[in-house]
Parts: structure tokens; sequence; C-alpha cells
């Protein structure tokens, strides 16, 4: 009888609260919420010195996307072993790389939903998430961008700039260029097949890939201190960077702050953009060698390190170091220039709060 009153209690349950990952949208980022994220982000507390002269034990935590590939055991524990010896070498920080084991991409992210359901969390991830099938989102992805393009200049927009066509800082021209790059881009990502029928950005998985609700995960965690996903983080949203743009949304891993760690940050860190076979990267990002790619998915984590540990910010024209974001996908290149010794070295910028 009891059980009988468990069973019907559940029945109930799932028909009342959703388990599903919230889908936010303007609609949550009220006034309200609004003031709430300003006195919550107030209340995080700024990022305090860490010393170099202690040993840090970093937990690690895997996502995993079963419809994609994924690295075997053994390539996780080399990654993890080139990732606490580069950290050594490029940050000069001792740190050591514990596993604390494994768990489902939606299960995941279902498990924080009460996280995501937080007011300040609505209205950060409300704000930010540009769903591209609504048209209103999409004039806010033309706004987003024309913003980048006015606020880059023009010595580092034409980096990112292949039309020969373009020859000076043109923001109409040069904002329709980003603009129908975007949109291609990030369509052709959302389609990039997984194991039989799968595409990348389906369902409930497209919640997964998003920057906004990898930051809200990552601000509220104590599970991990890094966490590795075999998928992507490819989305729209309203900040992002010139960089990023160019790349269809891509981000290669997010430090954000977190409440509970001595870091008082945590780290994603994508896999897929760098292994996966898929035709869309293969032309993106090139043929990476073999026996550069733990090296080179390293060099990325050092980059997140490099804010998590020493607090560094964001750069993008600086000479070739892990601090520079990569252009578009070019992992390859980045690293190739990182280790041919033209590291900058000059003092980097820090932050306060992620
Ligand atoms: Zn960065």
């Amino acid at each position: 009888m009891r059980k009988y009153r468990v069973g019907l209690l559940c029945i109930v349950f799932s028909l009342v609260c959703s388990r599903e990952i919230p889908v936010m949208g303007k609609k949550n980022a009220t006034r309200e919420n609004k003031e709430k994220w300003e006195k919550f982000y107030d209340s995080v507390p700024e990022l305090k010195y860490l010393s170099p002269n202690v040993r840090y034990e970093i937990r690690v935590k895997r996502i995993i996307d079963s419809r994609f590939d994924n690295f075997s055991e053994e390539k996780y524990q080399a990654l993890y072993k080139q990732i606490s010896d580069d950290i050594g070498y490029y940050l000069g920080y001792n740190v050591s790389l514990k596993d604390v084991g494994s768990e489902d991409i939606i299960h995941f992210f279902r498990k924080q939903r009460k996280v995501f359901k937080q007011p300040w969390f609505q209205y950060m991830i409300g704000q930010h998430f540009l769903h591209l099938d609504r048209d209103e989102d999409r004039r806010r992805l033309h706004k987003t961008i024309e913003k980048a393009v006015t606020d880059t200049p023009w010595e580092i927009l034409k980096l990112y700039i292949t039309d020969k066509e373009i020859k000076n800082k043109d923001i109409p021209a040069i904002t329709e260029y980003f603009y129908s790059r975007f949109l291609t881009k990030y369509s052709a990502i959302g389609n990039i097949k997984g194991n039989v029928k799968y595409i990348l950005r389906q369902g409930e998985y497209e919640l997964t890939q998003h920057y906004t609700y990898w930051s809200a995960a990552l601000y509220a965690t104590s599970e991990a201190d890094l966490f590795i996903t075999n998928s992507i983080i490819a989305g729209a949203d309203d900040q992002m960077p010139l960089y990023v743009i160019n790349r269809g949304g891509i981000t290669s891993g997010i430090t954000e702050n977190n409440l509970h760690n001595k870091f008082q940050g945590a780290i994603v860190l994508t896999l897929m953009p760098f292994i996966s076979g898929d035709s869309y990267f293969n032309s993106a990002r090139g043929n990476i060698y073999d026996s550069l790619l733990l090296p080179v998915i390293s060099m990325m984590a050092v980059h997140e390190f490099g804010h998590l540990l020493h607090r560094y910010d964001e750069y993008y024209d600086l000479p070739a170091t892990p601090q520079n974001a990569p252009v578009d996908l070019k992992y390859q290149d980045w690293y190739q220039h990182i280790i041919d010794g033209k590291m900058y070295s000059g003092p980097i910028r820090t932050l306060k709060k992620y």
C-alpha cells in the first residue's frame, strides 16, 4: 500500500513538476529579476590573491553528451597530466588534477534546474540568450554585432575579415559581413551530426550548449573546479565578443565566479571543437596533428587557468600568449605562435570579478 502511494505521488509529481531544464527568454528578464541579479552580483566577493607557493588540488568532472565522440580513459589521463604540467610551466602554479567522476550532460543540467530558476539567473539567462527562431532576437543579434564592430579598432577587425572588398572601418558593411557569416556558421554548427540520427542543437540539448546556462551552473556548483565536456558551447547571446561572433557562437571554455570553492571560480572546457571530425570543423579548424592534440587542448586549459589562478583578464590583441583568444578555430596556429617563443612579457590586466 505504502509503495503504491509513493508510486502514485511520483506520477502526480511528474505531471505537475517538469524535470526538464527550464527555458528562459526575454520574459524572464523582468525589472524585478534584474534588480535581484545586480544585488546578487554585488554580493559576490572580490577575487583574492592565490599564492603560487601552495600546491592546489583541482577537482575535475567530465560531462558527457553520449551522442558525440569522446576521449578514452587513457586520453583523459594523459590530458590531465599535460594540463597540470603546463599550468606549472606557463603559469607557475603547482597543481594536481583529481578526477571526481562523470555525468550525462542532460542529467547534470536537469539537476541544476533550481539554480536556473533563481530570479537572478532567470534574469541573466533570459536577458542574454538569443533564440534565433524569433525575429526580435535576430534583430538583437544584429545590434550585438554592430556594437562589437563599433567597439573594435580597425587593426583588430581586419584580422577577422577575409573579404578583400572591405578596406576600412565601414560599420554597416562590416556588421552585415559578420551577421551573415554568423547565421551561416550558427546553422551549420547546429546541424552537425552525432551518432546515427542526432544533430547537435536538438531539443533540450540546445540549453546545455549555451554560455548562460553553463555560467549559472559554474556559479552554483560545489561538485568540481574544472568541468570537461565532449560537447560544445555554441549559441547566440547579446554579449558575444567579436572572436566568438566570428566563430558562429563557439566558446572554447569559460571561467566563471564560483560561490563555494577556494578558487572563487570554476571552469568548463569543451572538447568538441578540438576533436570533432565533422566536416564543419575540418574546414573551420583544419587538421590538428595527432601529436599536438593534447598540447593544444591543454594550452586552452592554460588560458582558462590564467583567468582562474592569476585572475587574468580577457585579451584579443596581445601578441601570441595563452591569454590571447585564438582567431576563429585556428587552434594549432595559435598554439604554434605561443611555443615559438613570442610570449608577451609585459603586465597583464587582472580582474576583481569574472
Ligand atoms: Zn578567456
